[in-house]
């Protein structure tokens, strides 16, 4: 071994040395860490306890969490349904063989006089939600809406989504429509039913101030699907309980095909008259008055 040999050994085994403390050292660093973290999750499990102790001394909020509560997210309508019950209805009386027939979004030329021809020939009267926009483009369909002895509601005036408009926007889409529906039918509606189901909170308290009734439904025909006849009246028949107010449309957005609803109609007609059902306006369902003479809603009623 010459002189550069002797050195590169004793390297190598310097290097060994130090490889293998260091190896021994990381085992100890690695248990050190371990009993440092159990120290850690115990302390943190004291404080933990000790806080909700602490917590408990404290009388708890009794309507609930503040994060929970007061999370801004919009109700669901079944929430509202809940929270507002008399103002917010889906449907009738369960203990009545009645149900009533509502139709939205029109009048139109196509679809509404057909709708309006089944109901003639089987002596039904059915709730139209008119669209103000429509009622000015088409006030020859609603004249004979209401000559044929049915009830009209409110559907805002361009059945835009409501919780995205500002207050006085809100009002404006009612209000209008109000009027417009006054022209025609003498009153001004109790019922409104807020395109696609949609509100939010705020807007239900100011419909409640302002004397309305939010009339969704609980049986929804889907028509809107441009589903077949056996389709809509499959959806409406198999869902349909005493009480039921049941979704249709009298006409649809550009293109879309409502005579499915329309063959429908007969079928679910003749079915339920056959079990005994009655078919009656949402008025005579909910026993309340359909409108209001006059400019406020909330003044003289009318039957
Ligand atoms: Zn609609």
């Amino acid at each position: 071994m010459n002189m550069r040999q002797k050195w590169l050994a004793a390297l190598t085994a310097a290097v060994l040395l130090v490889g293998g403390c260091s190896g021994n050292n990381a085992g100890q660093d690695a248990q050190q860490a371990q009993r440092q973290e159990e120290r850690n999750e115990q302390a943190l499990t004291a404080k933990r306890s000790e806080g909700q102790t602490a917590q408990r001394r404290t009388p708890n909020l009794a309507g609930g969490k503040e994060s929970k509560v007061r999370e801004p997210h919009p109700m669901t309508l079944a929430e509202l349904h809940m929270h507002y019950p008399t103002t917010f209805r889906l449907n009738g009386p369960l203990d009545k063989r009645q149900v009533s027939l509502t139709f939205d979004d029109g009048p139109d030329t196509v679809f509404t006089p057909k709708v309006l021809d089944v109901l003639k020939q089987h002596n039904v009267k059915a709730t139209f939600f008119l669209i103000g926009n429509r009622i000015e483009a088409h006030p020859e369909i609603v004249k004979r809406i209401i000559r044929e002895g049915h009830e009209v509601g409110n559907h805002s005036y361009s059945h835009p989504n409501l919780p995205k408009l500002k207050p006085n926007q809100f009002h404006a889409e009612v209000l209008r429509t109000q009027d417009l529906i006054a022209r025609h039918s003498g009153y001004r509606p109790k019922f409104i039913r807020p395109p696609y189901g949609a509100i939010n909170e705020e807007q239900v308290k100011w419909l409640a101030s302002q004397g309305f009734t939010m009339v969704n439904w609980n049986v929804d025909s889907l028509d809107w699907k441009g589903l077949t006849a056996d389709q809509v009246a499959d959806n409406v028949l198999s869902n349909i309980r005493h009480g039921s107010i049941i979704l249709q449309h009298s006409a649809g957005g550009h293109g879309e095909d409502l005579s499915g609803s329309v063959q429908a109609l007969p079928k679910i007609i003749k079915k339920l008259k056959e079990d005994g059902v009655s078919f009656v306006t949402v008025s005579e369902l909910l026993q309340l008055p359909k409108g209001f003479k006059g400019a406020g809603t909330k003044t003289a009623p009318v039957k």
